[in-house]
């Protein structure tokens, strides 16, 4: 069946509080679908909907997919797709849905294979949702803070997952957040597809500075790149702005102590983003004015400077000079 048979058929409602808007473009789904490998590799995807995007990964042929979904009645229409052999998954990959919350999910590296090939009896897995994530939410993109408390494993190795979604506008920067900062298993490379403004920040386009987003991101990814952007009319319902896809790849080294550091400090430091920076540091962190001023002469830096004025160089330079 073709998008609008399969939203006509199931009688499909897009839920506004849910985020749900179906990308309906077929050339975009490949475009996304061809630009990470998918063929032999674990994928998660987040918010498959009605499997838009999914029908594209399974045709790669993964190793395996799981499927992230909070609406109850995609999961039952996933279901039946996958009864009634409109979404046909290959006798080589492993597949789960999972029917929950993403902010909630654990991912295990070691993926439990719940079913592989045809059959959906056993395809929904509350158990590997998390106690909770932790998440603390501050109001606003710029101002979310990831919780890194208590990270027992400093350094991270991979674990060989990718990650690729369309995803709730409303809920883009938190799953940026889990998946590249607060979670011990974390994916290689991620493919998202998010708002256009959004992304743009995260880029660092030329109208837009430096944001707390975009130095947290940088600070965990050794490639941000937009694969393409999406008009609003690839969409049913249309949402009221554009879109674009950013890849993401991880850097394999993590060290959670100075992630801390480098998310309290620039997250100090955007406090007050009209304010100068050297103000929000010392209010925020207490740290003396003069020892302050003195790192910022050194680094020759502007006493005016704002947070958004500078780039992620300067900012792991004042950090460094901060000291522990
Ligand atoms: N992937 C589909 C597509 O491209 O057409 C649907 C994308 S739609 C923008 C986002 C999807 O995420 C919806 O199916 C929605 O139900 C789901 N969703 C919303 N909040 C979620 C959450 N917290 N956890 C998991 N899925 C969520």
């Amino acid at each position: 069946m073709n998008h609008l048979e399969i939203l006509r058929y199931y009688g499909i409602r897009a839920q506004k509080s849910l985020g749900q808007n179906f990308l309906v473009n077929d050339e975009i789904l490949e475009r996304i679908a061809d630009s990470i490998e998918i063929t032999g590799k674990d994928i998660l995807e987040i918010g498959p909907g009605y499997g838009a995007l999914t029908e594209k990964i399974l045709a790669r042929k993964p190793k395996s997919l799981t499927l992230i979904e909070l609406d109850k009645n995609m999961v039952h229409i996933l279901k039946s797709r996958i009864a009634e052999k409109d979404l046909i998954i290959p006798p080589e990959t492993t597949f789960q849905i999972v029917e929950g919350d993403v902010l909630k999910y654990i991912p295990s590296p070691h993926p439990n294979p719940l079913l592989k090939g045809e059959g959906i009896k056993e395809s929904v897995s509350p158990l590997l949702l998390g106690e909770g994530s932790g998440v603390r939410w501050k109001g606003g993109i710029l101002k979310y803070v990831p919780d890194l408390s208590d990270r027992d494993v400093p350094r991270h190795v991979s674990t060989g997952y990718s990650i690729i979604a369309n995803i709730p506008y409303y809920i883009t920067s938190p799953i940026l957040f889990r998946f590249l900062h607060e979670l011990e298993h974390k994916p290689d490379e991620m493919v998202i597809l998010m708002q256009k403004e959004v992304g743009d920040k995260i880029c660092e386009k030329k109208w837009y500075h430096h944001s707390y987003l975009s130095l947290a991101l940088q600070y965990s990814c050794e490639t941000i790149e937009e694969i393409c952007p999406v008009l609003k009319e690839n969409f049913i319902p249309a949402p009221k702005v554009d879109s674009s896809v950013l890849y993401f790849k991880r850097k394999q080294e993590y060290d959670a102590p100075d992630a801390k550091r480098f998310l309290n400090i620039t997250s100090a430091g955007f406090s007050a983003p009209r304010k100068k920076v050297l103000s929000n540091l010392t209010n925020a962190l207490h740290l003396p004015k003069e020892a302050l001023s003195k790192i910022f002469h050194d680094l020759e830096l502007l006493e005016t400077a704002r947070a958004e004025e500078l780039d992620f160089r300067k900012w792991t330079e004042i950090i460094e000079k901060i000291g522990k």
